[in-house]
């Protein structure tokens, strides 16, 4: 045995704190030489080599060791970090300013956008619920050159409530029993999360489901060991599902944020992932069209879908309506995300793709900017888009040994510049290095027919 592979032997045999399992491809090595390695859960950057077999990274080593024979990438003056994440997608494709034009990807046209993109896992935060589990489990099984996929499946709304109105299956709830039985229903098909809506206070356009409805909905989910995402409107109602035992809230309300949620959402740990580029994103592409030239968005997104957001005279006085309070609330949601991030709170990164303004993949990337500008660190929002994310989806995301090998290596460091993390060198997914070219071929390829908003 050389000295090398004896080090392997002997750190292969540390538990991993994950599955330790051989996966089919355990005979697949690589090392990545000369790398910094960008770690957000550690804060550091070293210089090192890391060492991948099958879809695992195997060691963190300061040295390449010399008699390593197994596929070695130099990756000198380059930078190493964890594949992203983007936590809040809706994966049928992307629209248009005004969801009248369309580019159909399905969830794995998607998946395919995200990993050309370096975002090596989403959740899907609510999609026709029989196409994506059983999409999510054939991946799970078998591989899919793709992103990895987590998926709440339905949104669990009141009857003619938020989710219902775009024609997408999906279950309402109209009471605690029914909550009980549906969340007990849903458990079976083995979601990531439970999604529900949940808005008493702004209740304008859609119904909301009650306070005790919700709450039997936490409850449900946690005896089944499952964590809840609640789609919140206002801060007094973020304030009742944080009371209530939420695992993450989505969306920024457009109002100060109040210190006692804040301090409530402290105490309990919920995690939360603001969307700000959902509330941001199509206001900048219309205001500022030369930012459709972006080389990264134009790689994932249709040129023809591109084209109707500089066409801004179909845009309808709804949406234009839509957008001026988005532009005038945006100081309040960026002190907000900034307040609690100086806090200390969990924060995740996700965009809500699937909307108007945003783009499947691309969009994190524009998501990364926003958190930066609400005032958190380079730092901070790249643990909100890889490790974070990994713990609160129990998933092994980071650049610890036992991590699934999910990478991604830019040119230039993201410490100094976020929107750095566009320039992508290379993305390795489950430890082999993705043919980028190939993937993009593939984005809108044998999409299936399913309903979509
Ligand atoms: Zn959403």
């Amino acid at each position: 045995m050389t000295p090398f592979a004896l080090l392997l032997a002997v750190l292969l045999l540390l538990p991993s704190g994950s599955s330790a399992q051989p996966t089919p491809d355990s005979t697949h090595r690589l090392l990545l030489t000369n790398a910094r390695l960008v770690n957000p859960e550690t804060k550091t950057v070293k210089r090192g080599a890391l060492y991948v077999e099958g879809e695992r990274i195997a060691a963190v080593l300061e040295e390449a060791p010399a008699d390593f024979d197994g596929r070695t990438l130099d990756l000198d003056g380059k930078w190493v970090l964890p594949g992203l994440v983007d936590a809040h997608v809706h994966s049928w494709g992307n629209a248009g300013p005004a969801f009248q034009e369309r580019q159909l990807l399905q969830t794995d046209g998607t998946a395919r956008a995200m990993l050309y993109a370096g975002v090596t896992a989403f959740l899907d935060l609510f999609s026709p619920e029989d196409y994506i589990f059983e999409l999510r489990n054939t991946q799970r099984r078998n591989g899919l050159r793709a992103a990895d996929i987590y998926a709440a499946g339905p949104v669990l709304t009141c009857p003619d409530g938020h989710g219902t109105e775009y024609g997408v299956p999906t279950r309402t709830v109209t009471s605690p029993d029914d909550a009980r039985q549906t969340v007990d229903s849903l458990a079976a098909r083995a979601p990531d999360v439970v999604k529900l809506v949940y808005h008493p206070y702004r209740t304008e356009r859609f119904p909301s489901m009650d306070r005790p409805t919700m709450r039997a909905i936490v409850d449900a989910a946690h005896r089944h060991d499952l964590k809840t995402v609640v789609h919140v409107e206002s801060w007094k109602g973020t304030h009742e599902t944080i009371a209530a035992g939420v695992d993450a809230i989505t969306h920024t309300p457009p109002a100060p944020l109040p210190d006692s949620t804040l301090s409530a959402m402290q105490a309990r740990g919920t995690a939360w992932i603001p969307t700000l580029a959902v509330h941001t994103e199509l206001s900048h592409l219309l205001e500022h069209p030369d930012r459709l030239q972006n080389d990264l968005l134009r790689a994932v997104a249709d040129s023809s879908l591109l084209a109707a957001y500089r066409d801004t005279s179909t845009v309808p006085s709804s949406i234009r309506e839509w957008m001026e309070r988005q532009s005038e609330h945006r100081p309040q949601r960026l002190d907000a995300v900034g307040s609690a991030a100086a806090a200390g709170l969990p924060l995740l990164a996700g965009t809500d793709a699937g909307n108007p303004g945003l783009f499947q993949g691309y969009s994190l990337h524009r998501e990364l900017v926003r958190l930066t500008q609400a005032g958190l660190s380079e730092w901070e929002a790249l643990a909100a888009a890889t490790t974070r994310p990994g713990r609160f989806l129990d998933a092994p995301i980071g650049l610890r040994p036992g991590d699934r090998a999910h990478l991604l290596v830019l040119n230039a460091s993201p410490l100094t510049d976020i929107r750095h993390t566009q320039h992508i060198h290379r993305v390795i997914s489950r430890g082999r290095v993705v043919d980028r070219s190939a993937v993009q071929d593939e984005i809108t390829s044998a999409v299936p027919d399913v309903p979509t908003p």
